[in-house]
């Protein structure tokens, strides 16, 4: 990370005052890329210069010299011309001129198609799309004179234009989860732009059994969507629920990603509707959070910690002694459940760290389950046809069906 190389480099390959001064990006913070390269140039005159004071004028200096006129270097031009040496500028290496003379243009445009967006929006991120030759030549010439202290074009161009689309809008950057992202394709001017959704954790209990759940189960989606003037709303929950059970105690945590948001709202303004108890579903305080929540999410759920209640009628009477049995029995036990996608058959092994029974009255039991959130817990109960093992009904050795399923609790 010497100087000393830049003038290799303009002696081989000329490049304007911006394409110059990124490969020094890490030298002298607070330039721009452009006064860099200028005051590369500068201080590679002085010491041409002050060589031709105390060596005196040779070839090899008015090489040199002509090597900074070349790459536009207006002082080292009219140090020519005192000589009677007119030489007039080429085009730069990297990126033929074409690029950063048109900054202002292209941030005037991307501000429009934000602006045309229609919706609310606090931050915007940018990127561009840069020819890959452009790429490739400034990539040889990083790799050919061994620079580690350049800068990419895309992050200048990307943080300049970056800066005017701001100064425009009076929207600021943000490279982490803004409202909007455009992206410039420089080729060919062409401004492509997105908005991106919202993200809200919160939790749900269904305090009502709902029969066919998946599809009756009310929730306050449509309103969300109408109050975000949002195209549609995706619900995430982490895990599923058995089929007509009610989560019940702490709730499942669900994360609501509103696609295309007209507005951003306040949580504040957002949460009575949420909350709304005339719903299926009872949502507590939500919270906006980042997208990256749902993949962490959804990671996690094999390890919650479910405790079940399941209401199960036997095919014939059980003793107390036999409840006795099956909680010494699944304390801590590995379940192994086959799991048929089609012809393809999955195995998966969950824990069941406690189990707690009691006679209700008959052949009618009622259970409480700890076990690890990934157990299908409907077959842990009655043996999958043969799936689950071991079960329920297996170690009891008659026939179990579960009635009804609550979820008391999920540790996350
Ligand atoms: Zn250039």
């Amino acid at each position: 990370m010497s100087l000393e190389k830049a003038m290799d480099i303009l002696r081989k390959y000329p490049l304007c005052d911006h394409c110059l001064g990124r490969l020094f990006a890490r030298l002298g913070t607070g330039l721009s890329n452009e006064e860099r390269g200028r005051a590369i140039k500068d201080y590679l005159l002085m010491r041409i210069h002050e060589k031709i004071i105390s060596e005196g004028l040779s070839d090899e200096l008015i090489n040199d010299l002509r090597v900074l006129a070349l790459s536009g270097h207006e002082p080292s031009i009219k140090f020519l011309r005192n000589l009677s040496i007119e030489v007039s500028p080429t085009t730069c290496y990297v990126c033929g001129n074409s690029i950063f003379n048109r900054l202002d243009e292209w941030a005037r445009n991307i501000a429009e198609s934000l602006k045309s967006l229609g919706v609310e929006y606090r931050s915007f991120r940018l990127g561009s799309r840069v020819p890959i030759d452009v790429l490739s030549r400034e990539l040889n010439i990083t790799t050919e004179f061994n620079i580690s202290s350049s800068e990419s074009i895309k992050r200048e161009l990307n943080r300049e234009l970056g800066k005017r689309v701001s100064s425009i809008l009076g929207v600021q950057f943000s490279r982490e989860e803004p409202d909007v992202e455009t992206i410039i394709d420089i080729a060919t001017g062409s401004v492509t732009t997105q908005v991106m959704p919202i993200y809200i954790l919160t939790r749900y209990r269904k305090v009502h059994r709902v029969v066919g759940d998946r599809e009756n189960t009310r929730w306050p989606i449509d309103r969300v969507v109408q109050a975000y003037g949002a195209q549609e709303a995706i619900v995430h929950a982490g895990g599923d629920d058995p089929s007509a059970a009610r989560v019940l105690g702490n709730g499942r945590p669900v994360v609501i990603q509103v696609i295309r948001p007209g507005k951003r709202l306040d949580i504040k303004d957002i949460s009575p509707l949420l909350m709304d108890p005339n719903y299926d579903v009872q949502l507590e305080e939500p919270s906006y959070v980042k997208s990256s929540i749902i993949m962490k999410m959804k990671a996690r759920v094999r390890d919650y910690v479910i405790t079940y209640r399941v209401l199960a009628i036997a095919d014939d009477n059980v003793t107390n002694e036999a409840m006795i049995t099956l909680h010494d029995y699944f304390r801590n036990r590995q379940v192994a459940q086959r799991i048929r996608h089609g012809r393809r058959i999955r195995r998966r092994i969950s824990m069941v760290y406690e189990l707690n029974g009691s006679v209700v009255r008959g052949r009618l039991v009622e259970f409480l389950i700890k076990c690890q959130g990934n157990l299908y817990i409907r077959g842990f109960v009655h043996g999958g046809f043969g799936d689950v093992e071991p079960s329920i009904a297996g170690v009891l050795g008659i026939g179990v069906k579960p009635v009804e399923i609550d979820i008391l609790n999920i540790t996350d």
